[in-house]
């Protein structure tokens, strides 16, 4: 897996939402991207990903452009956005059938997929029914079951319980160890139990980019450096 972005520059009107962001890829790691509150953090996922169109710079996925490679591309990325989007309505294993049937994906791999996320026993309910963990869980079981190379998850623990945002980041940590993540959070104890690299933005610009021991530098906490750096 490779992923390089170059020279990225998204406007909206005359707001500067990303502003000439470079990143590289290339080891199998779990990578917090952090941020204020607008920084640019969903923007950027949405630019990786193909979600949001690609005006100024490039992403080069895998040594393919992802505007010129775009099928191919998406084929190899697995998205859980923010809020996590379902239908309500349908039946876990359905839905997950139907996500599938779009990568043509075996049904076998389902099973796995469901077996690995801790979904057995809530399979055969309405996604409706499911606790906001378990409904997390099926977002994550969609963003993998193509068995993507690079997973991208924004804010996968927001609104969970302290349990059920343990058993999601030890979904996400097995992942990790076979692909590359990169997970948006406001949690600073999220990024010290899961992630080995950081990314900061603030205001559309990368701050830090840097091993997780190097981002806490002088402070004494993952907090404390947060506030420092985005000190404005
Ligand atoms: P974060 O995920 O870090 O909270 P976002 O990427 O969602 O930040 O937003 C970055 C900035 O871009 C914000 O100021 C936001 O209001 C703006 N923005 C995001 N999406 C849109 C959009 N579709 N239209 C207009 N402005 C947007």
């Amino acid at each position: 897996m490779s992923l390089d972005i170059q020279n990225l520059t998204k406007k909206f009107g005359n707001q500067t939402a990303l502003n000439n962001i470079n990143i590289s890829i290339s080891d199998t790691e779990i990578i917090g991207l952090l941020g204020p509150n607008g920084a640019g953090k969903s923007t950027l996922m949405k630019s990786i990903v193909g979600a949001l169109k690609i005006e100024e710079g490039a992403i080069i996925f895998n040594g393919k452009n992802i505007v010129e490679h775009e099928i191919e591309c998406k084929r190899r990325m697995g998205f859980l956005p923010e809020n996590n989007p379902l239908y309500p309505e349908m039946y876990v294993k359905e839905y997950l059938a139907f996500v599938a049937d779009i990568h043509q994906v075996s049904k076998e791999r389902i099973d796995e997929v469901i077996e690995l996320v801790g979904i057995t026993p809530e399979k055969s309910k309405k996604i409706s029914q499911l606790s906001k963990g378990y409904k997390q869980r099926v977002g994550l079981a969609q963003a993998i079951l193509h068995a993507p190379d690079l997973l991208i998850l924004d804010e996968p623990t927001n609104g969970l319980d302290p349990n059920q945002i343990l058993e999601i980041r030890n979904v996400i940590r097995q992942i990790g160890q076979e692909k590359t993540v990169i997970l948006s959070t406001h949690i600073m104890q999220e990024v010290e139990a899961l992630c080995s690299r950081v990314i900061l933005i603030h205001e559309g610009n990368i701050i830090q980019d840097s091993p997780v021991r190097e981002f806490k530098g002088k402070y004494e906490s993952l907090e404390e450096a947060f506030a420092n750096y985005t000190h404005s």
